[in-house]
């Protein structure tokens, strides 16, 4: 009956509130120090802000890490220290967070949307090279919920036609490809720490790489384009403040030792949830990637088939579901280019070449995921026991029923 679900006036199935951030005191005396010694600033990126990069790139085993206030900044530090010119393509999937895209076009380059594998959800590798053209000069794969994209054969594309690769892994901390560590694979691998993701400090971002030019660059660039050893009123680069203060830096030092144990229970409960939801007719868990090792679950995705569920539409279902007390929703309505952004080209004094038009541009598979088939459960879901996994099921389970009667 109707009445028994949740949204209703039913009865919970998942009686819980799924904490987040995780912390305790330990978080609390590092950030209380910090505002206590009045030293909340870092106009040398040295100290507790260099510490942390440290051993965040230790982390990642990438030999740099820079520190930006998100985790759009460290994409805009990436690109541009890449040395895009104005007019560049920039290929990139459109089932994405705005930021992958807006800083293509901050940097006076040109957003070219390839579609996604419905298997995976990440930028479809076989159709990379049909989208390249004399201007491509980079691409920007997004690890997306955490799930590694097909590394090996878009370094492979990449090499062939002198790509750069920016992995933005602002979903994807700690989550690993062929056994190295997400972002540490490309040109560079940009993370975010805005307070909804794996890893936060409230808002930040960080860049890794392996490569001293880049990393020499982003950190003039984030320093108002101070440059090492240089003096205080001495700049060299047209950057800009985009430093992290102590506090965060405080912060997320502490919630980094957390990560690796998080990933973990995340990777572990992704792969038991897929377990029972494949048993479910009409629910299908995303296909995990080919050599991918760890998931970061930053988002766990299923699709969802609405005929068997006797056509209840995936709006209803995800409003249904939220109600039984699992925290998750629809995912994005729309492909990242239907937005008036780039429908109607709003882009401001940026200097886009004319003839770019988003409004004949289609991405079947990014349509169909966000029209009708996705359906998220949001990280800290993930962070529960082997029962709320249970208790995730049963939800979808009883739906069905009262739908299906
Ligand atoms: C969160 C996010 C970013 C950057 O976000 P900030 O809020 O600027 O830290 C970039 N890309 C993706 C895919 C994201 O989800």
């Amino acid at each position: 009956m109707k009445e028994d679900l949740a949204l209703y006036g039913g009865k919970k199935t998942l009686n819980k509130e799924f904490k987040w951030p995780i912390f305790d005191n330990e978080d609390v005396s590092a950030v209380t120090e910090i505002v206590s010694s009045g030293n909340w600033g870092n106009p040398d990126c040295g100290g507790i802000v260099e510490q942390v990069e440290k051993e965040f790139a230790a982390y990642c085993g990438s030999k740099y890490a820079i520190s930006c206030v998100n985790g759009s900044v460290s994409l805009r530090l990436a690109l541009i220290a890449c040395g895009v010119k104005p007019g560049d393509e920039v290929i990139l999937p459109p089932y994405t967070f705005i930021a992958t895209a807006s800083v293509v076009l901050e940097a006076n380059c040109v957003p070219v949307f390839v579609d996604i594998d419905p298997n995976t959800y990440n930028l479809d590798s076989t159709k990379i090279e049909e989208a390249i053209t004399a201007k491509t000069k980079a691409i920007i794969p997004v690890h997306f919920a955490g799930q590694a994209c097909d590394m090996d054969a878009i370094m492979a594309i990449a090499t062939k036609h002198d790509l750069r690769v920016i992995e933005d892994a602002a979903h994807a901390h700690g989550g690993e490809y062929k056994g190295k560590k997400l972002g540490s694979i490309g040109d560079a691998g940009s993370f975010s720490f805005q307070s909804s993701k794996n890893l936060t400090c409230g808002e930040g971002g960080m860049v890794v790489t392996d490569n001293e030019k880049l990393y020499n660059i982003m950190n003039s660039l984030r320093n108002v384009g101070r440059v090492k050893g240089g003096q205080w009123y001495e700049h060299h680069n047209l950057g800009c403040n985009y430093r992290l203060t102590q506090m965060q830096a405080a912060l997320l030092s502490k919630q980094l030792t957390r990560l690796e144990g998080q990933t973990q229970l995340r990777n572990e409960n992704g792969l038991y949830l897929n377990k029972l939801l494949q048993q479910i007719d009409g629910i299908l868990p995303l296909v995990r990637g080919l050599g991918e090792t760890l998931h970061t679950y930053h988002i766990y995705i299923f699709k969802y088939d609405k005929s068997a569920f006797n056509n209840l539409p995936k709006r209803e279902f995800a409003a249904m579901l939220a109600a039984e007390g699992v925290p998750s929703f629809m995912g994005y309505p729309e492909p990242l280019y239907k937005q008036p952004l780039f429908q109607e080209k709003n882009f401001m004094s940026y200097v886009i070449p004319e003839e770019v038009d988003y409004t004949n541009v289609t991405c079947p598979e990014t349509e169909k995921a966000c029209y009708e088939d996705a359906v998220w459960i949001l990280q800290h879901a993930m962070l529960g026991s082997k029962e709320d996994m249970d208790l995730i099921a049963k939800a979808i389970q009883k739906i069905k029923e009262v739908a299906c009667e």
